[in-house]
């Protein structure tokens, strides 16, 4: 079985060598690859890697032209990477390698995913931890799938979660949500994140924040509806109001002439400005999730179905080719199917 470590690294010259040698401890006995990305690093990074790269032909290595961003060397790294397990991690040593036995084991026993969740975070301010735990479950609350809380980028993958994350190929990426999405068996293991091996982190506030964006704009469209519950709360509250002003000016004389009409008029339109404007975002929001032409389902199991032998358009299929063996049935001792965020340890 090969084993792929997938990094994406950007201005690591300090924490390459200690990342190196404590992979290669721990991948020793194993046969492995790791695939390094270069996202356009000005430092000594691209120099170390190559050498890495030339004293051992296992130490892969891509180079961006410029600085494209971690989503998209992760991205680069999976499309890359050969092994039946592969494991994305960071190249600052924050994500302990020597997790990755616990993770193996978990993948021998039928995970398709297995995420190494944050139980603590040294090193980071009180700002980023309560950030963090707030952005994810916001927005666990508006998107339709469940992402599993803390978890970052720190993953492994089975060779057919792997196929299955390279038909999404949309532009602005986060794969915590992708992997969300395709819905795959996934084992959950507490760790305790450590603060860098050395160097800053190469997600200032600004980076942050837009990532987080990115993550709610492509997994929920609510913020594009929201104006259709807006509209509904104000177009009410506008018409009782309303209903209240044509009184005054129908049976009493207190009112200043010509009040009445700029009222009337503001309480009736800025409600239904605001439903219109709904009904544009909700429009706007189909466009946006057909634009994505992301494929229309994810099928892991198959029986007594003949599969297509060439591939479906907007269709992910995942099950072998019949006949197959899962490896639920070959394996007593394996987790049953239908439990998805299974904790294999106890999170306390
Ligand atoms: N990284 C990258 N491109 C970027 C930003 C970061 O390849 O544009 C790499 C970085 O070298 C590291 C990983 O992605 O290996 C995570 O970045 P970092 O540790 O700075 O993020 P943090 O842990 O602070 O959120
Ligand atoms: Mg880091």
């Amino acid at each position: 079985m090969l084993v792929s470590v997938v990094i994406p690294v950007l201005n690591e010259a300090e924490a390459v060598p200690l990342l190196l040698s404590r992979l290669h401890s721990i991948l020793h006995g194993l046969s492995w690859e790791i695939v390094f990305v270069d996202d356009g690093s000005t430092d000594a990074t691209s120099f170390l890697l190559e050498q890495a790269a030339l004293e051992d032909p296992r130490v892969k290595l891509l180079r961006f032209s410029r600085n494209f961003g971690h989503q998209a060397a992760v991205t680069a790294g999976l499309d890359f990477a050969n092994g039946d397990a592969v494991i994305v991690m960071d190249a600052d040593l924050q994500d302990p390698p020597e997790l990755l036995p616990q993770m193996l084991n978990l993948f021998a026993q039928g995970f398709d995913v297995v995420s190494p969740q944050r139980i603590s975070r040294e090193g980071e301010s009180r700002f980023k931890r309560w950030s963090a735990a707030i952005f994810y479950r916001l927005l666990s609350s508006m998107s339709s799938q469940k992402l599993t809380p803390d978890v970052g980028d720190f993953r492994l993958y089975s060779r057919r979660a792997v196929r299955a994350i390279r038909s999404l190929r949309e532009q602005h990426r986060y794969m915590r949500g992708m992997v969300a999405w395709l819905g795959l068996r996934e084992a959950v293991i507490p760790f305790a994140r450590c603060s860098r091996a050395a160097g800053q982190t190469k997600y200032p506030l600004m980076k942050m924040l837009r990532f987080a964006w990115t993550g709610i704009s492509s997994f929920s469209a609510f913020p594009l509806r929201i104006s259709v519950g807006a509209g509904c709360v104000l177009s009410f509250a506008g018409f009782t109001y309303l209903l209240r002003v044509l009184y005054l000016a129908l049976f009493t004389t207190t009112l200043v002439p010509g009040w009445a009409s700029v009222v009337a008029m503001q309480c009736a339109f800025s409600g239904v400005i605001l439903l219109a404007l709904g009904g544009i975002g909700d429009y706007l929001a189909k466009t946006y999730e057909e634009a994505k032409g992301r494929p229309l389902y994810v099928v892991t199991e198959a029986c007594n179905v003949e599969l297509p032998a060439t591939s479906l358009s907007r269709a992910v299929i995942l099950a072998e080719p019949w006949p197959s063996v899962s490896v639920d049935s070959a394996n007593a001792d394996v987790p049953q199917l239908g439990a998805r965020h299974e904790s294999a340890y106890s999170a306390k």
